[in-house]
Parts: structure tokens; sequence; C-alpha cells
């Protein structure tokens, strides 16, 4: 008898995007005239600009000639790209991140579900809630997070995230070993500012704990002072790991390229004490379990920091940042309690008159034909929440914008 992984038993059902289809799904087939629009979808509208598919297309006519035809790649990405990324996203802004602490991948959710592997199973983990839910599902299949009940995981530290702290979460009152913190937020829309990014620094210097930064979104910070990387901190290179993705950046969702940044100094610790580095284990890792990005895809991604492509995503992203004014300008017209949408393409709103998540859903479905995310599925503390997202057409998110005035 073929015994299962217990811990893939202990996983509590995604229902929500199932449960968002279902109902939309429903309504739709009994309203037949009606148009649903969607500002529930976390995909981006947009094609992948100009300067990304020439520079694909001409990467796939290397691929066909015997001469520069290239089988296998480098695990940890392409030089050209880590060198782009390096000067680009990192040295540009003064920050000292060298190239062959940069590993390409497939797609930030890989990284940030694989990275938990490099860690004792007796880990403590921390993380934000509500948040992005591979953090958690990840740790409750390598066997971290305790049995689940009442609504959480017994050996989970959840970090409420409300706005009676302003979305910020508070240090653990525990020992952690992991944090995950995600900025710009994914739902909330929230971004952490610099004084609260050398709290965490410094409180994970202090307990040598790692903090896993998600900044999947940093594309769309826009406000001056707001930290685009947790390496703008000092002593962050001793104790972070980041995650960035070209998904959202420049439209790869389906084309999939992103990266992390594992600082040479970051150092984890066997049982006897002694430092390992954490930069050596993930590439010891990523050439076992990972054969590299596609050639054509990381010169595309390239590609995204030539002078047109850096003009051309930046299009696209002021594009969606005004969608989101548009939908939290209409929000706060009605009177609701809205938060996020400025550094983020996530609108988060507090559910009126004491409605949960899901009644809010209900609502929003049938008085307005428009379709968002129950803050609920996103954590406990998501409860009471509502999720916009920018991410639709300039002309559909206007419309849906019209018929939330009509709520006034
Ligand atoms: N991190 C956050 C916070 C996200 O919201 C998402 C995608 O929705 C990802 C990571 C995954 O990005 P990728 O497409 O690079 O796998």
């Amino acid at each position: 008898m073929t015994k299962i992984n217990e811990n893939y038993l202990n996983l509590q059902g995604s229902y929500l995007f199932a449960e968002v289809a279902k109902r939309t799904a429903a309504y739709k087939a009994a309203n037949l005239t009606q148009e649903v629009i969607s500002l529930g979808i976390g995909d981006v509208s947009q094609p992948l600009v100009p300067a990304v598919v020439d520079a694909m297309k001409k990467a796939c006519d290397e691929m066909g000639q015997p001469g520069t035809f290239r089988g296998y790649g480098p695990y940890e990405g392409y030089d050209f790209l880590r060198k782009a990324i390096a000067k680009y996203d990192y040295q540009a802004r003064g920050v000292n991140i060298a190239e062959d602490e940069i590993f390409v991948s497939d797609g930030a959710k890989s990284d940030v579900a694989n990275f938990q592997e490099l860690f004792s199973v007796h880990s403590r983990v921390a993380l934000q809630d509500p948040v992005y839910p591979v953090y958690l599902d990840t740790n409750v299949m390598a066997g971290r997070s305790g049995r689940f009940e009442n609504g959480q995981f017994k050996n989970i530290i959840y970090l409420p995230c409300t706005s009676e702290n302003n979305f910020s979460p508070d240090l653990p009152q525990e020992h952690a070993d992991l944090v995950y913190l995600c900025s710009p937020n994914n739902p909330t829309g929230s971004v952490m500012s610099r004084e609260e990014l050398k709290k965490w620094v410094d409180w994970a210097l202090e307990h040598k704990a790692v903090i896993l930064y998600d900044s999947a979104y940093e594309a769309f910070i826009r406000e001056e002072n707001v930290p685009h990387s947790i390496f703008e901190v000092e002593g962050a290179e001793k104790c972070a790991v980041e995650f960035r993705s070209f998904s959202k950046t420049a439209g790869f969702t389906g084309t999939r390229c992103a990266y992390c940044v594992v600082p040479k100094a970051l150092e984890i610790y066997d049982d006897l004490g002694n430092a390992h580095k954490a930069n050596a284990l993930w590439m010891r890792r990523q050439s076992t379990k990972f054969n590299g990005v596609p050639y054509i895809i990381q010169r595309g991604a390239e590609a995204v920091y030539s002078e047109e492509g850096l003009r051309q995503t930046k299009e696209i992203i002021d594009g969606y940042l005004a969608n989101a004014r548009v939908i939290y300008s209409a929000l706060k017209e009605t009177g609701l309690e809205v938060f996020g949408g400025q550094n983020a393409p996530y609108i988060w709103l507090k559910t009126p008159q004491g409605m949960n998540s899901w009644q809010f859903f209900d609502y929003m479905l049938e008085k307005l034909q428009i379709v968002g995310t129950p803050g609920s599925g996103f954590g406990h503390s998501g409860e009471g929440y509502f999720r916009l997202t920018a991410f639709n057409t300039a002309e559909l998110t206007q419309k849906a914008a019209q018929r939330i005035l009509n709520l006034k």
C-alpha cells in the first residue's frame, strides 16, 4: 500500500477562485442580457510590448541556425539577463547587488514556493494575514504548519494586517525563523515604508531570522519615498531574500520569467551552529531541480531594460495605475473606506454595513454586475474586506466605475 504524504491532507481547499467562478457563472446564466465586468482578475490584460516581441523573434531566429542555436542554458540564468537585472534594478538605485546573487526562474510563484526547502522542517513561519496564499500552502505541504484548528494553523504565526494597523504587520510576539513579507501587497495594495522595513531587518538580524521578501509588484511603486527593494535597507543582505517577476512588470504572466536575489552575505545555520551560504545552497537546489528558463524568453526579459522596453512597459503600468485611480475614486465618492491602489494594482475596501466578504461579493454581482474577490479568501483577517484589481481594460474599468458611482 503506497502511503500519501500526510501533509497534503492538511491543506485547506482553495475554494476562493472556484467559488467566485461558480457564482459568476450562475448569475450570468440567469441574467443573459446583463454585462458582467470582472475586477477580480489577477492576470494582465495588455499584450507584450514591441521591444520584447522583437527581441524574442530575433532569439527565435538564432535558435533556428546551427551557429547560434543553444541547448541547455545555465541553471541560474544567462549572464546577459543577470547583468541587466543587477545594473537596472539594483546598481542604478545605489543598491549593491551583483549578478552572481541573481537567479533567473520561471516565476515568482515557483521561487516563493520552493525557497522554504532550504530551511529546517522545524522552522517557525510567520506571515502576513491576509496574503498571497502560496506562502502558507507550501509550508503546509512541507509539514511546518501543525494542525488546522478554528480557522488557523497551530504552528503558523499570523501577522494581522487590517485598517487598525494600517495594513503594516507588527513584529511577532514569539520566536519566528522565517517571515514572508509582500510589498506592494497582494491583496491589500499597501506598501512598506523604509522605517517599517528597517524595523523588520533589525528584528531579523537580532533573531537570526530570514525575511522572504516578495516584491512581484515593485514596478507599480510610484511614491518617492517607498523603497523598491529590501536591500535599500542596511543589513538586509545578511537576513533577506528578494523575489521579483516580469509577470506584472512586463506582461509575462503567460511567458514566464522571474528572478530571486540571494545575497552572498546571507547565512543559515546547521544544528551545531555552523554557518552555510544560502546563495550556494540555492544554486545547489536549482541545479538539481531546475533546468533554466528558455533562451528566447530570457532575451525577451532582457529587452524590458532597453530604452524602448523601459518606456513601453512603464506606459502599460501607468495605464493600470490610472485604472486603479478610477476605481479608487469612484469607491471613495460613494463613502466607502478604500485602501491601496497608489503603488499597486490592487484596491482593498472595507465592506459596508457589517456585510461579510461573500455577502458583499453577491451584492456587487447582483446590484452592479461587477465581480471582485472576497477578502476572506486571503486569510482570516481579510474577512470584512474586498479586493478589486486594476488589470481590466481602461474602457471596462471606466464602465465599472460609473456603475459604482450609481451606488451613491
Ligand atoms: N507573488 C505575488 C504576491 C503574486 O500576487 C503573484 C501572482 O499573482 C506571484 C508572486 C506570482 O508571480 P509569477 O507570475 O512570477 O509566478
